[in-house]
């Protein structure tokens, strides 16, 4: 199995739609850079290339090439997971975390996780979105998008992601547990003595 991590950051500016995780978010500005800004895509396909030791977003698709200008980064995704696949590869699970003052993106982590997880072709359940607002960072006009991915060799242990998936919630089995955990005796308390 092999661990990746992506990070990224762009600067909000008025004007041009706010993309985050291939879903357009109702804001006043968007993010810039050369393709459409999207800030977690591009922590997404760094932490992609970044498992398999291919390099980064920037040796791939570089931002002086007039070709990226505006380009949907899904691109980079897909490219990314093409070179995950060539490697042997198949993703166990993706978690992400979104820094960023405004918008909220509670009302849209929904949408934001199926869609990444249908660029990935993995299930919504093996995409974690969260989101903080950057307390006293000052980056109040940037968002940042932290992204870690685990890739398992491909015929090996993928069955026991897919067996983890299909799990279905056991409230009967939940309620033995409870049960039997009541009967366990509680460690006794030691007493603290104080030397001085
Ligand atoms: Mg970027």
């Amino acid at each position: 199995m092999r661990i990746g991590y992506g990070w990224d950051s762009h600067e909000f500016k008025r004007g041009i739609p706010l993309k985050i995780g291939g879903v357009v978010l109702p804001h006043p500005k968007g993010l810039g850079g050369h393709s459409d800004g999207d800030v977690l895509l591009h922590a997404l396909t760094d932490a992609l290339l970044g498992a398999i030791a291919a390099g980064d977003i920037g040796g791939f698709f570089p931002p002086t090439d007039p070709k990226w200008k505006g380009a949907d980064s899904a691109l980079f995704v897909s490219e990314a997971m093409q070179r995950v696949t060539q490697a042997g590869y198949v993703i166990a699970n993706v978690d992400s975390t979104l820094i960023l003052a405004q918008p909220k993106i509670g009302p849209h982590a929904a949408e934001i996780q199926s869609t990444v997880a249908r660029l990935l072709n993995i299930q919504p359940s093996a995409v974690g979105i969260k989101a903080k607002t950057p307390e006293g960072m000052g980056t109040d006009n940037a968002a940042i998008a932290h992204v870690t991915v685990l890739l398992l060799r491909k015929g090996q242990g993928e069955h026991d992601v897919a067996l983890a998936e299909e799990a279905v919630p056991q409230p009967e089995v939940d309620e033995v547990v409870k049960q039997v955990l009541k009967d366990v005796p509680k460690p006794s308390r030691r007493k603290t003595v104080h030397k001085n």
